[in-house]
């Protein structure tokens, strides 16, 4: 039976000192104040190139990140792949927005749909659109698109290429490819294409996946928009399903340009939006392949009782339940005990470019309410757990 608090199963592939040091981990990041100080620290050492990567790569980043390339993540994929756990390699550089680091991350991203080429142990491969282009240029595409320059509509053209570029690799690959969702603002330019790339690529199978961050109360008009237009247009729509990880500043960046906010009242309606845009498709699952990206128990019991509920096997490939990598294990692993697909999103990136990534985490694992106490309590009931058997 699937119960999210059976600890042997959530964390039979950790050893006892990387219990501890998760424990350690999570016991240190609780405080919202230490979170701020390593926050600022780490910005300003990355402006004076202050050598930072003896203090994370023991700590954050061995929690948090697969490796510095694809080759290093091998050991993290095999790991995972033991406990019938996928990986889903994501190149998680945020460097400047240059057209060298633009190039560097398209030629990497690139890499990662390639690596995932006929490799059983990766379930999709990922990609952040404002990695290949400027925050600017997104959001004024997606705002004021009228308004773009002669440069601005060629500098656009040269994203919508790279963009395209992936997805047309990915169906050559064979790969299922994401495009995560970012900045409200950015996405409107980011759906007109991953709709584009999803009617062209998408006609066998599900190659390309859009994202929908369920905290958007404007997402399920979308959500029967796609099954519309899948239904219109003869091609199987990829729906990744997440709650959305910028509020507060989507609904700072509302009340100071005056505009909706769009986010959801609060957390009931975003938690009622995600179930319903899940049970939506569920009804309409020859429509569908969907990512259920969640920390949430509750949604990821749903989801399995449906499935149950509905006669569709655990492992029917259309959906994968998906954890970021030192998150959730609990979830996670039992999940693919009892026979579910599931993966873990695998960041990987040189520990210098990968920072913001794992601030951002340490951040969420002190801002979503009760995630970091979960993750210790269950830590805890493990440790006590193995304590008593070894007695
Ligand atoms: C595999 C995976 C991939 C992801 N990819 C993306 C991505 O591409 N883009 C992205 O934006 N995020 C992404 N996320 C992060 C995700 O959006 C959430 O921020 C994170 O998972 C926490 O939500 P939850 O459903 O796990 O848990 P919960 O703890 O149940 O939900 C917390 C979330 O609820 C919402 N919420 C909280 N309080 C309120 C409130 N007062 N009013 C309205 N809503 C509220 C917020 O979205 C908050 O993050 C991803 C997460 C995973 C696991």
């Amino acid at each position: 039976m699937l119960d999210f608090n059976n600890t042997e199963i959530a964390f039979s592939s950790k050893s006892q000192s990387e219990l501890k040091n998760a424990y350690l981990l999570f016991n240190t990041i609780k405080y919202p104040w230490l979170v701020k100080c390593a926050s600022i620290g780490s910005n300003i050492a990355l402006k004076i190139h202050f050598p930072l990567a003896w203090a994370v790569k023991p700590t954050l980043y061995k929690q948090f990140v697969g490796g510095e390339t694809l080759q290093d993540c091998t050991k993290a994929i095999n790991h995972l792949r033991q406990f019938n756990v996928l990986s889903t390699l994501d190149f998680s550089a945020e460097g400047e927005q240059t057209p060298e680091g633009i190039q560097a991350t398209f030629e990497e991203t690139m890499r990662s749909i390639d690596f995932a080429k006929g490799n059983d142990n990766l379930a999709y491969a990922v990609f952040k659109p404002s990695t290949i282009t400027t925050d600017e240029l997104l959001a004024k595409a997606s705002e004021k698109r009228s308004e773009l320059t002669i440069e601005e509509v060629k500098a656009f053209r040269e994203f919508k290429e790279r963009f395209m570029a992936f997805c047309q690799r990915a169906y050559e690959n064979d790969v299922r490819l994401i495009v995560d969702a970012e900045d409200y603002c950015f996405q409107d330019a980011l759906d007109e294409l991953t709709d584009e790339a999803m009617r062209k690529y998408n006609k066998k199978r599900a190659i390309v996946f859009a994202t929908l961050q369920m905290y958007r109360h404007d997402r399920m008009p979308y959500l029967r928009r796609i099954l519309d237009d899948a239904k219109e247009k003869g091609y199987i729509a990829g729906v990744k399903f997440v709650r959305g990880a910028y509020m507060e500043a989507e609904r700072a960046r509302a009340a100071a340009l005056g505009y909706p906010d769009p986010i959801c009242k609060d957390k009931k309606a975003t938690d009622d939006n995600y179930d319903e845009a899940v049970r939506f498709t569920m009804d309409h699952l020859e429509h569908f392949e969907m990512f259920m990206g969640t920390h949430n128990e509750e949604s990821n019991y749903k989801l399995a009782r449906l499935m149950d509920e509905k006669g569709i096997k655990r492992d029917d490939s259309r959906i994968f339940f998906a954890q970021l990598l030192g998150m959730s294990d609990n979830i996670s692993f039992n999940l693919a005990n009892e026979g579910y697909n599931v993966t873990k999103y695998v960041p990987y990136a040189p520990v210098r470019d990968v920072l913001p990534y794992l601030i951002r985490r340490a951040e969420e694992n002190t801002s979503v309410a009760g995630q970091t106490s979960r993750e210790l309590k269950m830590l805890q009931a493990e440790l006590n757990r193995r304590k008593k058997v070894n007695r």
